[in-house]
């Protein structure tokens, strides 16, 4: 399109259309607010409210800055690890057995919750967090989305039966999102395993195992009679170290949603995953095209938590609305903005199921050029 009217531009710029009106006038052109301008004057207003187009990111238009952080800010964070394979091989049992190695819970005395993602803090007081929301949708789709919290992929591969559909299509996945792999291969226990075969099956997929004279590492385990479940957290932290994996705690928090649904008594809950900064109960925040005021932080062993950190999965209480898997969650400095880029991006989302109407000022850029 050649032409925008001033509310839409403003909508697209989230400012508010009578200040566009108002600069409009400024620059001699006395217009209202559906009065229809061409390009050269829109990129003239966005330029004059000092826009950049360059924090523009797909869908979710991020209108909270987000600053790296400085070198010296950072601070070693757990692992987020993802557990994928072909469905029967073990993803779930595995899950619940790695669960059981944490050392402080039952100490705790907490009820297990299933919130999307859980973590365990090792003998060595190190922690892993491991996301057991159903493996492959979560994976691809917060890929697709641009969210990616995942550190390292845990590849099931059940040793007596083989490499499937899935099990190929968790290779791919992992490959294209350059995510660090490691083999466990499952139900050693049964009289049929053969993990040979698994390993020399994977090389047919360009998956090198060390044995097999690569760099990928492969575990023998058993979910079902908790064998080798050492040996694969161990992989899992030397991977880890590979990997140097940093985060800085002492900022406001931005994290990304695991799960999110409405529940009965407590309304509104998102299962967030802290990427970096400290969440504290009574910050402000945006997430996705809701908002919010964090009313509480439960863990998965059904805690209450004053604050998460980095790779903390928690449950927050205190939204407008559910948001999806994969959004972003910024803790903003009022509650007035949260609200206005969270109406602002639920205007967005609208405006892409209605119409085609490229929905980033970049694209807005590329279409007015
Ligand atoms: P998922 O679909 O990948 O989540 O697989 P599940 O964890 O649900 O496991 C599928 C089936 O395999 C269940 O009946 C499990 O009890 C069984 N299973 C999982 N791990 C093992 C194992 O290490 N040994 C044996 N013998 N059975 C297992
Ligand atoms: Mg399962």
């Amino acid at each position: 399109p050649e032409a925008i009217t001033v509310q839409e531009l403003a909508n697209r710029m989230a400012e508010k259309g009578a200040d566009l009106v108002k600069a409009l006038f400024k620059m001699g052109m006395p217009v209202t607010i559906n009065a229809t301008i061409d390009q050269d004057t829109a990129e003239l207003l966005v330029t004059e409210f000092g826009h950049n187009i360059q924090r523009v990111s797909d869908a979710d238009i991020d209108l909270v800055e987000t600053e790296a952080d400085a070198d010296e800010t950072l601070q070693p964070r757990a692992p987020v690890v993802t557990i994928m394979g072909h469905v029967d091989h073990g993803k779930t049992s595995l899950l619940d057995a790695l669960r059981g190695t944490d050392v402080v819970r039952g100490e705790a005395g907490g009820i297990t919750q299933h919130i999307g993602a859980y973590q365990v803090t090792l003998k060595d007081k190190s922690k892993i967090t491991f996301l057991d929301t159903p493996g492959h949708e979560a994976f691809t789709e917060m890929r697709a989305r641009g969210a990616d919290v995942t550190d390292i992929v845990v590849l099931v591969v059940a040793a007596d039966d083989g490499l499937m559909p899935q099990t190929i299509e968790a290779i791919n996945h992992t490959k294209a999102a350059g995510v660090p792999m490691i083999v466990a291969i499952n139900k050693v226990d049964k009289h049929e395993a053969n993990p040979q075969r698994i390993r020399e099956r994977l090389l047919e997929h360009n998956v090198q195992v060390e044995e097999m004279g690569g760099e990928t590492q492969d575990v023998e385990v058993s979910a079902l009679k908790k064998i080798g479940l050492d040996t694969l957290v161990e992989k899992i932290q030397l991977q880890a170290e590979l990997l140097e994996l940093r985060a800085n705690p002492d900022r406001e928090a931005e994290g990304t949603v695991i799960e999110a649904k409405l529940d009965k008594g407590r309304g509104p809950v998102a299962t967030i995953l802290v990427n970096r900064g400290t969440l504290r109960v009574g910050d402000v925040f945006v997430v996705g095209a809701e908002s919010g005021k964090v009313r509480a932080l439960v863990n998965d062993k059904g805690m209450q938590l004053k604050e998460a950190g980095p790779s903390v999965p928690v449950e927050v209480l205190g939204l407008s609305g559910v948001p999806m898997a994969g959004d972003p969650l910024q803790v903003v400095e009022s509650e007035a903005r949260a609200r206005e880029v969270a109406a602002y991006r639920a205007g967005v989302i609208q405006q892409k199921r209605t119409t085609n109407t490229p929905a980033s000022l970049e694209s807005m850029f590329s279409a007015l050029k």
